[in-house]
């Protein structure tokens, strides 16, 4: 017989082990926010950082991870100095082979892959390979490697878990019986939302002044720079419109972009029959963060409720291709195919680089991107190590271009 008093017992849950790829970044440490909350549930096994050792050194004494890894070997040095001090029992390790090992280790279960930029590729493929459930902020790695990527987590039997908002809205409000194709799920298109960031209402002229410390300042989300610089350039929506391609199957007849200012609406999903389903909620990583660490269960995130009657009004407008025209070199290199997304991405990176080192204006980074890509043979991607040499030679030819203009 059925025994209703046995369906309200707690239900034990096994530990999970959680390596945090860029744990000393704005998503690590938010994910780290939602691990606190969850102790019964989650034990941090690795955290790593790049050269952050104030950043690593607090995590550790807080986290007590098994291992700590940092990219630079003086950074290891110094870390492991500190940790010694205070009698810590974490192991240092240095190098990107690494950062593969802690996310590939048989004792890890979930791994957050934010490291920013390309350099999150081989351990987010680590994690891949090695069958790991993958909460995958990085967008980075989809963008180079999309296809590739998603074969390693097919092959390797691991589970991928989008967290960059938009995706992680899709992914809650896409049927949960996948199927490989859209249609076959009664799915028209997708409906990806954007903030339009500082510059919604600026002019072209204005857009060409725009100050580091301008296009620093989001309206609605607290992110690292790279990816608030992305944002502001709209690069970040051309970036997540490749993203939606790999991670749904869509085409980029299938992705849309809609400017909507508020963020409460994270992105929707057209049906055949007209009903659109969205997911809302405040502009909070913790939320996707929590709901990867969580799924299928729900776990509270520390997010408030969303309170609509405060909010009063969603607006909603189309992007403006002439001002913003990093979203439509997107497009362009997603239609292009091949090697063309990994270029823009490298190229990208670069641009934001002498953007954020004050060498270049802000509209130059468009320019430049499309002056590497229109520049560059696009070949089939065949494997990692040529994605790896292609984003070599665009940096290369990225950091000459700025050069001769110099
Ligand atoms: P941050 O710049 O805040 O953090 C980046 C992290 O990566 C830090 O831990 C940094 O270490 C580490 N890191 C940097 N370079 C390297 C490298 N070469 N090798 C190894 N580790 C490195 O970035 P965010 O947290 O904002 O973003 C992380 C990723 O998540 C990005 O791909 C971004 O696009 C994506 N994302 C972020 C969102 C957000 O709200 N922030 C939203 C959606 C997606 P150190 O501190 O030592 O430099
Ligand atoms: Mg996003």
């Amino acid at each position: 017989m059925h025994n209703a008093s046995a369906d309200h017992q707690p239900q034990p849950v096994a530990i999970q082990h959680v390596t945090i790829l860029g744990a000393t970044g704005t998503i690590g440490v938010q994910t780290l926010d939602v691990i606190s909350q969850h102790a019964e549930r989650f034990k941090v096994f690795a955290l790593t950082a790049s050269t952050n050792v104030k950043g690593l050194f607090d995590l550790c004494k807080q986290y007590a991870p098994q291992y700590a890894v940092m990219l630079h070997s003086e950074a290891a040095a110094e870390l492991a100095i500190q940790l010694k001090a205070i009698g810590s029992n974490t192991i240092v390790l240095q190098g990107e082979d690494a950062l593969s090992e802690v996310a590939a280790h048989e004792q890890v279960d979930v791994v957050m892959a934010a490291i920013v930029g390309a350099a999150g590729l081989h351990p987010a493929m680590a994690a891949a390979r090695a069958g790991k459930r993958i909460l995958l902020a990085n967008k980075e790695t989809l963008v180079m490697a999309g296809n590739l990527f998603m074969q390693a987590v097919a092959e390797g039997g691991a589970t991928l878990l989008p967290i960059d908002s938009e995706h992680n809205a899709i992914f809650q409000v896409m049927p949960h019986q996948r199927s490989k194709h859209l249609a076959d799920m009664g799915v028209k298109r997708v409906l990806l939302t954007a903030s339009g960031g500082p510059f919604r209402h600026a002019s072209l002229a204005e857009l060409q002044a725009v100050t580091r410390a301008q296009a620093l300042n989001h309206p609605n989300w607290v992110m690292g720079p790279k990816i608030t610089i992305d944002s502001a350039t709209m690069m970040n929506k051309g970036l997540e419109v490749i993203e939606a391609h790999w991670l749904f199957n869509a085409s980029p007849a299938q992705i849309e972009v809609v400017v909507h200012p508020q963020s409460v609406i994270h992105s929707m999903v057209e049906y055949i029959d007209g009903s659109v389903l969205a997911q809302l909620g405040n502009p909070d990583m913790r939320t996707p963060i929590a709901y990867g660490l969580g799924y299928p269960d729900r776990l509270a995130s520390g997010v408030g409720s969303l309170d609509l009657l405060k909010i009063g009004q969603l607006d909603f407008c189309a992007p403006d291709p002439m001002r913003f025209p990093c979203l439509r070199l997107a497009y362009e290199a997603l239609t292009a195919g091949g090697t063309a997304p990994a270029i823009l991405n490298a190229a990208n990176e670069i641009a934001v680089e002498a953007f954020l080192a004050e060498t270049i204006g802000f509209m130059d980074i468009p320019v430049i991107i499309e002056s590497i890509l229109s520049a560059s043979q696009i070949e089939e991607v065949a494997s990692i190590e040529q994605l790896v040499a292609v984003d070599a030679q665009a940096r290369q030819s990225a950091t000459r271009w700025l050069k001769n203009r110099s």
